[in-house]
């Protein structure tokens, strides 16, 4: 059913390209695996548990039972084609998941019924919205004892503002989860037989009462919106599914109502329900063209990008990955037609690339294919040792030039410092570092060359575990590391400035340069921002260079050699009429320049602060708040729900490390708890001896 390398055969409506997205443990890859044996894509069951998974196969996935890097793989289901992408849901890959949204059009939200929506849940909620992916839910475990499933509804209207319209319900009997009722069709998939004869029954007497109210409910809420449901209600007639079913893709589509259907991923049950969910409510790349960020030649012009076959191409590169011995681009085909040969340019620095291979992909393994069309998600392989493509790179046809918006990439939390046991590895080391930070935008890079260690910053302590048990997996270095601390930085509190001419005599040639300075506080921003005064900018051509300059100088604050963040850099040629002048005498001058700035400039040291979410029986409730308070914690709620109560507040991340097994026996085990970015704070100076802050 694939119409891979056929444009007479291409129908994007029958395209989807969808993310299973939620919080840790909930079931996504669990649901995956199940959707991908339903469909016949897989023979076999994977199983977390077993570390079989097809869509968790990195080791490091394997031996932890998570997922860390997100799959792609491809899916059959009533004559639609489905591209899937399974997210990891802990908050140290939440780049894969912003990356993956870049290239999705919608999502299956999955949610454990017990736990409700949880923290990270809300926040993919959050990029979901902001990405305008469409999406859909997905409750799991029914299974489990207490399951309650229109509670869960409840709860999901509460913590996501936003309708939920239930076209599935669970049959419960004796306790025990049988099949799953189809709440628009108003009957049920017989279990136990065999995915090519599907069986249906009539509903259960127990459930057809509760089954015919919410099918009702959801004709009244459609009708609000449409005039042919609406008119069907006022004829007093019951509306068809079909009619139902378009009406509420409308409403799906425009984000105001939230399709749920619901099962048990492990015990598969309401796996068609999911798949349905997919093609009956989730758009196609027909539904949505990307807008794009503009034309390279116009910067003012932004262009509707069609997803048509015959236009120049464009792609997006959200994601490189090294799979076995292949360095990958994943890219998602957003207009034109890509071939194995396409030549095609990056459009941030102008590099070309020739396409040497295509690959459809299916978590590591990659079948090669001839060409994509809009809308596909594949592997491309650049030919020669082609280096020059980073996550979130547009790449296009040299014939109109256009870059998309670029990936939106968290600030690290929390460094470490790396160097090789033996010094004869140091380039190897400083390679395969390049390369993790290449492949993965929210982990970043310094090389201090007092120490000559390499600092290297990430999203949490297991995000950086994982990168340096890749980096010596597949480069067998051995590696000497400190253990991790917090990521700090210095903000500036009043604008400095500073200038500098230079004027020297360089063999036979003069090396003339002038630059002037001015670092402001930009409270607004997260890091740093580089802006060349339009009234005296440097010339065009060394505007890179010195843009790479000043970005590496940034990275050593004035107090404790930590980067600075929250500010604006705004640099003006200062040549007076009739200087000479050179790239090298630009920057010359602005390394003078910036050591006047930093001479004067006063800042503030700023932490990062964490919101978390803590869920424990309540018993646990005050020994947890108890020793949360003692690591910093401000409150912002206690909830009890049932048997458990559910906090949130915000800390700062120095009191946390090691907190998930201090949680744990606090708890006896039974806790979960996750944390995520929110900001910064500025350190109390009382505090800074106690935290060993050497500054200046
Ligand atoms: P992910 O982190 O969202 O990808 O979650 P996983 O698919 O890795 O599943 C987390 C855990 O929940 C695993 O132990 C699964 O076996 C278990 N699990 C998944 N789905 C269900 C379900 O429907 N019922 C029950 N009882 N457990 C499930
Ligand atoms: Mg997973």
């Amino acid at each position: 059913m694939s119409h891979r390398g056929d444009p007479a055969r291409f129908d994007p409506s029958r395209v989807r390209n969808f993310g299973v997205v939620a919080h840790i443990d909930a079931g996504k890859t669990t649901l995956c695996e199940r959707m991908l044996v339903r469909t016949g894509v897989e023979a076999r069951l994977g199983e977390v548990e077993e570390g079989t998974a097809v869509l968790d196969w990195l080791p490091a996935e394997r031996e932890r039972g998570i997922s860390i890097t997100a799959a792609a793989t491809s899916l059959p289901w009533r004559e639609h084609q489905l591209h899937l992408i399974d997210t990891p849901g802990h908050v140290d890959f939440t780049i894969e998941v912003e990356r993956s949204l870049r290239v999705l059009d919608g999502a299956i939200v999955v949610l454990d019924v017990l736990a409700g929506v949880q923290a990270q849940s809300e926040a993919v909620w959050g990029q979901l919205r902001r990405h305008g992916c469409a999406a859909v839910a997905f409750l799991n475990k029914l299974d489990r004892p207490g399951a309650d499933f229109l509670g869960a509804l409840r709860g999901i209207e509460q913590r996501l503002r936003v309708r939920c319209a239930p076209v599935a319900y669970p049959y419960i009997r004796e306790g025990k989860l049988c099949a799953v009722a189809d709440i628009l069709r108003q009957r049920m998939l017989a279990p136990g037989y065999p995915p090519s004869a599907r069986h249906w029954l009539a509903l259960p007497q127990e459930i057809a009462s509760e089954v015919g109210v919410l099918r009702a409910e959801l004709a009244d809420a459609l009708a609000e919106e449409d005039e042919h449901v609406f008119q069907c209600l006022a004829r007093d007639e019951t509306p068809s599914a079909e009619l139902l079913a378009s009406a509420l893709r409308r409403r799906t589509l425009d984000g105001t109502l939230l399709p749920v259907a619901c099962g048990s991923a492990l015990h598969q049950i309401g796996i068609e329900a999911a798949l349905d969910l997919v093609v009956d409510y989730l758009p196609s790349p027909a539904d949505r063209p990307a807008p794009c960020a503009g034309l390279r030649a116009d910067p003012a012009a932004l262009v509707q990008l069609e997803p048509r076959a015959d236009e120049p191409l464009v792609l997006f590169a959200f994601k490189l990955q090294r799979i076995g011995r292949r360095d990958v681009i994943f890219v998602r085909v957003v207009r034109g037609q890509l071939r194995r040969g396409s030549e095609l340019l990056v459009a941030r620095s102008a590099a070309p690339m020739l396409v040497a291979k295509l690959y459809n992909p299916h978590a590591d393994h990659l079948e090669p294919i001839e060409s994509a069309l809009p809308g596909d998600i594949v592997a491309i392989e650049a030919a020669g040792e082609f280096d020059g493509v980073a996550s979130g790179d547009t790449l296009c046809d040299r014939a109109q030039v256009c870059a998309l918006e670029p990936l939106e990439v968290p600030k690290p939390v929390i460094a470490l410092a790396v160097e090789p046991v033996h010094a004869a590895d140091r380039e190897a080391l400083r390679a395969g570092l390049a390369r993790l930070v290449r492949e993965d935008p929210s982990l970043a890079l310094r090389e201090d060359e007092a120490s000559g260690q390499w600092l290297l910053a990430g999203m949490g302590e297991l995000h950086l575990e994982i990168a340096l048990e890749r980096l010596s997996d597949e480069t067998g270095l051995q590696l000497g590391r400190t253990p991790p601390r917090v990521a700090y930085s210095e903000v500036p509190i009043r604008p400095a400035r500073g200038a500098a001419r230079i004027e020297r005599s360089f063999g036979a040639d003069l090396l003339v340069g002038a630059i002037e300075i001015e670092v402001l506080p930009a409270p607004e921003l997260d890091s740093i921002e580089l802006r060349f005064d339009p009234a005296a900018a440097p010339e065009r051509g060394w505007q890179p260079a010195l843009q790479a300059g000043l970005f590496a100088l940034a990275q050593t604050g004035p107090r404790g050699g930590y980067p600075l963040a929250r500010a604006r850099v705004v640099v003006r040629d200062a040549r007076r009429p009739g200087d000479q002048g050179s790239e090298a005498g630009a920057l010359q001058a602005l390394g003078s320049a910036w050591r006047e700035v930093m001479a004067q400039l006063e800042v503030e040291l700023h932490e990062p602060l964490m919101a978390f979410e803590v869920l424990t029986p309540s018993e646990y409730a005050g020994g947890v708040m108890g020793d949360l308070q003692s690591r910093g914690a401000q409150m912002s709620e206690v909830q009890s729900e049932g048997r458990s109560t559910r906090m949130r507040g915000s800390v700062p991340l120095c009191g946390m490390f090691g907190y998930a097994s201090a949680v744990r026996s606090l708890s006896q085990g039974r806790a979960s708890f996750s944390m995520r970015p929110q900001g910064t704070r500025a350190v109390p100076q009382q505090e800074w001896a106690a935290r060993g802050l050497t500054l200046a």
